[in-house]
């Protein structure tokens, strides 16, 4: 495989899953509107709000937290999240010192189970080249401005590893429950292009 860091999975996976869907549905051994069904999964049960859910307990119960760092994976998992693309998760936390950048370098790795389809811009070459050229102007981009003394860690999701930011949680929040906090929750902050609290807007 020309790309053994990354497998090109995607691309590979959308021609074998293209080539087999044709084969079953023109055999009559699948309805193509039981496909569409499984396509509408990923597209509204599979999605950013599991991710958000995972951020909202990991603020509201240590044991938790600390499940999640030591074996994300598992942890996830134990929410019901699981399956392709989110084997080897990693949560990585933002602080006031440092804040998190997930990127795929070569192609558009990304955790499925926890934040569902990548969204067009995280496939882009121009996001891609510039999320470790300069992930401070990445951040201005989305319209927010950092803090100069917070560092940004830039981290490449392969086929071995994804990451997961866990953004910090906003002030103002307590007393709100593991539902309310989800809601606050964006995809973007577990991507790391929108640091959730504060950094403009
Ligand atoms: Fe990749």
């Amino acid at each position: 495989m020309a790309d053994d860091h990354h497998g090109g999975e995607l691309d590979e996976m959308t021609a074998r899953t293209k080539a087999l869907e044709e084969q079953l549905v023109a055999r009559g051994l699948v309805d193509p509107a039981a496909l569409d069904r499984i396509v509408e999964r990923y597209e509204h049960e599979i999605g950013p709000h599991n991710g958000a859910r995972v951020v909202a307990r990991s603020w509201l119960d240590p044991e938790f937290r600390a499940w999640l760092e030591r074996d994300a994976t598992a942890a996830v998992a134990s929410m019901g999240y699981a399956g392709r693309q989110g084997e080897h998760l990693v949560a990585v936390w933002n602080t006031d010192q440092v804040h998190n950048l997930v990127v795929c370098t070569l192609c558009s790795c990304y955790p499925w189970p926890v934040l569902g389809l990548p969204p067009v811009w995280y496939k882009s070459p121009a996001y891609r080249a510039k999320a470790v050229r300069d992930p401070r102007g990445v951040l201005a981009d989305f319209g927010h401005t950092l803090p100069d003394h917070t560092q940004i860690r830039v981290w490449d999701s392969t086929a071995e590893v994804r990451y997961l930011v866990i953004p910090e949680r906003p002030a103002g929040t307590d007393g709100l429950g593991e539902e309310e906090l989800a809601a606050l929750v964006t995809r973007d902050s577990m991507i790391g292009t929108d640091p959730l609290t504060g950094g403009g807007s």
